[in-house]
């Protein structure tokens, strides 16, 4: 019997199994762990996160510590909102965004200095060696002791555990009937363009890691194939700015999992169990989810 047992190896069920670390178990029903969270642009953006702009921030000290100690690539950087201004970063002129970006040519950009990107595909290898984790394991059943989760049934047969967390992102509707909705959105990965930070235009984003990476739609839908059109419309707006190569693009489609309110969703399911999802920007607050979840728990 484990101490605990997290459910869903996304950004957030690796951030709870990581920060738990001892006689913990991460399960996933996936053969390997982030699927669905792989298909994030892996950028923290505070100015986008309203009212839980300080637990962004509070995030970058949190992947910077782990990028830093299992060696995966991740940088803190600006970014810069080439139109829709916010009044709430510096506006700069043409010569100062040169500085910055030096083959982007527009007249002006309202700049943030406290952005950070994560390069997720590296984060998910180094996480999959140090932590203990089944995949391929899907929980198919719980068995409840009263108010309390006595046990997980698994197509591979049953886990015990003291306490259990449930990260389940975009499939909690198959176990627990929350309020919750899907947004679609797409991952456009290309060549490198040279570009040092992230840019914001009309709500699409790119930013540079390994490869350059672009995103910006989300469409209130469950069906995962691609839609086109968004494609097109992600790759018009950034070309405007950025010399994007077509020939060479790959595309993942992912889910971003919200609550009716927006808010973090940290809510225990039993007397031993807590369910942590329902954030727009779940790679940004995953640690801050973790941490709490952990602490409600009282694991
Ligand atoms: C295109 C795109 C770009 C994005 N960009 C950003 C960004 O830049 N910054 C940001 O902060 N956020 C971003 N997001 C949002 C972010 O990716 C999601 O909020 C995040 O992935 C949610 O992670 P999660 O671990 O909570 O859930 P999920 O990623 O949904 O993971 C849930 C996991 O649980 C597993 N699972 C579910 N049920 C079971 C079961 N019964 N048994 C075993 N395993 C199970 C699933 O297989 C899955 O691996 C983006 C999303 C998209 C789609």
């Amino acid at each position: 019997m484990y101490n605990l047992v997290v459910i869903g190896a996304g950004i957030t069920g690796v951030w709870s199994a990581f920060m738990k670390k001892d006689d913990v178990l991460l399960v996933e029903k996936e053969k390997s762990i982030g699927k669905n969270s792989l298909s994030s642009l892996w950028s923290i953006m505070p100015p986008l996160c309203g009212e839980f702009q300080d637990l962004c921030l509070a995030s970058e000290k949190d992947y910077d510590d782990v990028c830093f100690n299992l060696g995966v690539f991740c940088k803190k950087t600006h970014i810069l909102k080439l139109d829709d201004f916010t009044g709430k970063g510096k506006l700069i002129g043409k010569n100062e965004v040169r500085t910055f970006e030096p083959q982007l040519d527009v007249d002006k950009a309202e700049m943030f200095e406290n952005g950070m990107f994560v390069e997720g595909s590296e984060f998910f290898t180094r996480m999959e060696d140090v932590l203990n984790v089944e995949t391929g394991t899907e929980v198919l059943r719980i068995n409840y002791d009263g108010n309390s989760i006595k046990s997980l049934e698994t197509n591979k047969g049953e886990i015990s555990a003291k306490y259990f967390i449930f990260s389940t992102g975009f499939l909690t509707k198959k176990m627990f009937h929350e309020d919750i909705s899907l947004f679609k959105g797409h991952l456009i990965r290309t060549k490198k363009v040279g570009l040092n930070g992230i840019l914001i235009s009309r709500n699409r984003i790119a930013v540079e890691g390994r490869d350059l990476y672009l995103n910006g739609d989300s469409v209130n839908t469950e069906d995962p194939s691609v839609i086109y059109d968004e494609l097109r419309e992600t790759v018009s707006i950034i070309s405007k700015f950025l010399r994007i190569d077509t020939s060479t693009l790959s595309v993942l489609t992912g889910f971003r999992t919200v609550s009716t309110n927006g808010k973090p969703l940290i809510k225990k399911v039993s007397s031993n169990a807590v369910l942590l999802t329902g954030y727009k920007f779940g790679f940004a607050l995953a640690p801050y989810l973790a941490r709490e979840g952990i602490k409600l728990l009282g694991a």
